[in-house]
Formats: structure tokens, sequence, C-alpha cells
């Protein structure tokens, strides 16, 4: 928001605690739900704290509604590469009849559709099964730390009033650093001229003839080539538009959203998203109506769902031991720190535009693995935190090197490292930084997720 000088000094309080956990996960995107169950798994008393009142983050808040990064193309075979917590969250989407089988991506790589709605369920009946506390409609609003580099409480605004929640272990899961930058945490936004990647509000669409409508994601793409030299405007190139579970029902990804400057609009910045968010429906209005009149199939159709919120991209990144790199993703770095795998390509979503860059294909493994010290949150003066790990979208990652592993892959494979590692910690095995290596590893292994370690 805009800056002012003018201010007001607030009384000084006492604030309720409302709860004491081991493990304490801000946010319910994929990065915090795998946080949460993987911790809850190995017994930790875990609370979850999300404004919204579902799980599933930017995948059910903002209708992405597609799950990318689950898979990597490995030397010409694709095949999935994230597992552990994620399985148990697609089977039990899968069960609840909401997941589409993974369709191919630019004849390269697999993403695999879902029903917002299936996800909000699954979601819930996961982290249950793990015994995991949640606590909706409630914003994290600051901390209170024991030391510089050790947190106590957060603290939240709900409508029964401000609270205090005490934990041993936090993991800000945010997709903003929310927590990490209210404890004081370094932090990038955008690249070298803070331009983030641009913002996009979904929307899906009811009442598709979608045997006329054809392979629409292929079509529409020449058909907006060609109306563009007719003189009619889009927000940007590379629209997505495709099919849900139900044929009638497909999601459409193409509006960008930029703020008063043309520059992407700051989704940490509440008057930029407030005036993000009805350039957004507008937007989609838009787009709907060319569909309507120009696109096979879709004559008929309606809007069925424009989402809560506009659909954030990026916006802080904190900036830990090591940041996961652009040449990173595209060379199939390794590291010995590894806690899994990115096989999702750069996805940079540019100023009227999507720039894609892909490892060699089928040359390459096709995947990165994701090295432990990226959820790993300093403090201005370079020390680690004690007790904090963050995961998921504001990990730590260059602007590009977050354009890939934002996606919700891996999100779920920084989310489980993050809740294994807080269980760990806790386990008596010293400060989250200071946990065996090995130990870690083969505890993810024997949760079943995938490291990455036999292909080179
Ligand atoms: C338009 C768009 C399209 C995309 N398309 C795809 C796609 O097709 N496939 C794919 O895999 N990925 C896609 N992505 C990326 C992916 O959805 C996100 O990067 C991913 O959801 C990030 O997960 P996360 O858990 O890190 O954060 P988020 O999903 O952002 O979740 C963070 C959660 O924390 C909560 N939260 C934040 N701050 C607070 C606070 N202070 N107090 C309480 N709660 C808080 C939020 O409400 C949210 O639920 C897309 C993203 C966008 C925006």
């Amino acid at each position: 928001m805009a800056t002012t000088a003018r201010s007001l000094t607030e009384p000084a309080r006492q604030t309720p605690i409302t709860g004491d956990y081991d493990v304490v996960v801000l946010g319910g995107g994929p990065a915090g739900l795998a946080a949460a169950a993987a911790a809850g798994q190995h017994g930790r008393s875990v609370l979850l704290i999300e404004r919204y009142g579902f799980l599933g983050g930017m995948g059910t808040a903002a209708g992405v509604t597609n799950f990318c990064g689950l898979h990597a193309n490995v030397h010409g075979d694709i095949r999935q590469v994230v597992h552990g917590v994620a399985d148990d969250l697609l089977a039990r989407l899968d069960r609840l009849g909401g997941l589409n089988p993974p369709h191919l991506v630019f004849g390269k790589i697999l993403a695999q559709a879902y029903d917002t709605a299936a996800y909000k369920c699954a979601a819930d009946d996961l982290l249950l099964s793990h015994k995991v506390d949640i606590l909706f409609h409630a914003l994290a609003t600051g901390v209170v730390m024991d030391s510089e580099r050790r947190i106590k409480a957060l603290l939240t605004e709900t409508k029964s009033g401000r609270s205090a929640i005490l934990g041993r272990v936090f993991v800000d899961a945010s997709g903003d650093g929310d927590l990490a930058a209210f404890a004081g945490a370094r932090f990038e936004k955008g690249d070298a001229n803070g331009d983030t990647l641009y913002p996009t509000m979904m929307f899906r669409l009811n009442g598709v003839d979608a045997a006329k409508a054809g392979e629409a994601w292929r079509s529409i793409p020449l058909l907006m080539d060609e109306a563009e030299k007719r003189g009619v405007k889009f927000p940007r190139k590379g629209a997505i538009v495709r099919p849900q579970k139900h044929s009638i029902e497909w999601r459409v990804n193409v509006t960008q959203i930029k703020n008063a400057q043309g520059r992407a609009v700051d989704g940490s910045d509440a008057a930029e998203l407030s005036q993000g968010e009805i350039e957004g429906r507008r937007q989609a209005m838009a787009f709907f109506d060319y569909l309507r009149r120009e696109a096979p199939g879709f004559a008929d159709a309606y809007v069925v769902d424009i989402p809560p919120q506009l659909g954030v991209r990026e916006t802080r990144r904190i900036v830990g031991p090591y940041q996961l790199t652009a040449d990173d993703v595209v060379n199939c770095a390794s590291f010995d720190d590894t806690i899994g795998v990115n096989g999702w390509p750069i996805e940079n979503h540019a100023a009227g535009d999507v720039i894609w860059r892909w490892p060699d294909i089928p040359g390459s493994r096709g995947f990165n693995h994701l090295p432990y010290r990226m959820l790993l949150p300093q403090t201005a003066d370079g020390h680690v935190y004690d007790n904090l790990l963050v995961a998921g979208r504001c990990a730590s990652m260059t602007h590009e090197g977050q354009s890939a592993a934002r996606v919700s892959g891996g999100c779920f494979v920084m989310g489980q490292a993050a809740g294994t590692a807080a269980h760990l910690s806790l386990a008596g095995n010293g400060a989250v930084a200071d946990i065996p290596l090995q130990m870690l590893q083969d505890t993810l292994a024997g949760d079943g997720v995938y490291l990455g370690r036999d292909v080179a």
C-alpha cells in the first residue's frame, strides 16, 4: 500500500495464548499441507493456520485446478517423480472422483487436473488422518521472538480476536513468506528490477461442447494470433484452455494483471491486490466474450466460477544459504542435501507472454534436486534460525529458479521435507539446520519420497 507518514500508537495489550504445539504451519497450500501431514504422520502435535475456510492454497483459492511438477521427462520416459504425501492426496482425490488422468503438455511433460471441491475435501481428510489441528479463518499478523534466532509464538487475528499460538518449530508455507518476514528474515522480490512473475485471474467455464471444441488448447492460441492481426488485443500469449474431469467444464488461464505503472501487480500489496482483483475479473469476462464469439464449442458456455482470489505466482522469496537458480533447473543440478526433485521447466510469466526453458529432452534426466538449504531462512546478519523452516513458492530460489520449482510438485516436496525436518529437530537432533542430513534423507525415503539419486 502507499506509505504514509501518518501513524498512531496502539495501546499495549495482553494477548491470550490459544494454542501450544510441537509444529505450527502457516498456510494450507501444497507446501503447508505436506508439511503438516509429514509432521503429524511422525506423531507431532501440529496446528495448520489458514486465512480461508478451506485448504489447497492457490490450487483452490486461485482456481488453479491442475497439478504441475509431479512428473519429469527422464531421458524420454515421462514418469511421476513426486510421491510421499502427494501420493496420499492424489489417491484421496481419485476416490472422490475428482482427478483427471495426466495430460501431455507441449509433448514433453505431464500435468494432472482436478476438481476444486474434491481437492478441498481430500485435503481436509489428509490432515485429519494425521491428527493435524486446523485453524481456518485465521490471518497470521506477527511473531513474538524468544531471541533473534528463535520464534516463540505466532500471532493471529480471527473473528474471536487476537491470539498467540506457541510452537517449538514453525513452518512458513504462506507462499508470501509472511512468517519469515515477521521474524526479520532476509527476502527478495522479483528479478533484478524488482519485477515479479505476473499474476493471473483464472476462471472456469461450464456448458462447453467438447466435441466441437476439439483440441482447443492447440487451436485457440492460433485463433488468437489471427485475431491479433485484426487488431484484437489480449492480455498475454500462451492461453491455456483445457477440460477438467467432466468434459463440459474447462479452465481458462490467460489473463495477466498489471499495476498502474504497467508492472506485475505485487501480491503482497493490499492496494495493488484490490485493483488486481477487479481488473482480473474484467479481463476474464472480456476473454470469455471472445471465446463465445469465435472459438468452436464455446457458444453456449457460461462462466461457472471466478475464484476467491487473484492467482499470485511470486512475492517474497526468502534468501537461505542456497538459492535454486535457472541454471540448476535447466542443467538438472544434483545436490548432496537433496530432499526430492523438480521436473518442471522454467515458466516465466513475463510481460505479455509466458517464456519456457527446458532441460535437454531426452538427453538429460529432466529433473533437478531440491536442496535442504532452500528451506532455511536467515536473519538480516546471515544466521539461520533455530526453529523456522520455509517451504513452497516463497522458499530460497532466484526469480527464474522459482518460476519452475514454485509449481505444486516442488511445493509438495519442500513441504514434506520441512515437516519431517521439524519432527527430527524435535526428536533431539538440534536446531533445524543441524539435523543429520542422512537421517533426514533416510526418513524421507522411508516415507516414499523420491530423492532422485539413481539417475545421472
Ligand atoms: C494463475 C496461476 C496458475 C498456476 N498454474 C499452476 C498449474 O497449472 N499447476 C501447478 O502445479 N501450479 C500452478 N501454479 C503455481 C501453484 O499453484 C503455486 O505456486 C502453489 O500453489 C504454491 O504453493 P504454496 O503452498 O507455496 O503457496 P500457496 O498455494 O500460495 O498457499 C499459501 C497459503 O497460505 C495462506 N496464507 C498466506 N498468508 C497467510 C497469512 N498471513 N495468514 C494465514 N494464511 C495465510 C494462503 O491463504 C494460502 O492458502 C499456478 C499459480 C497461479 C497463480
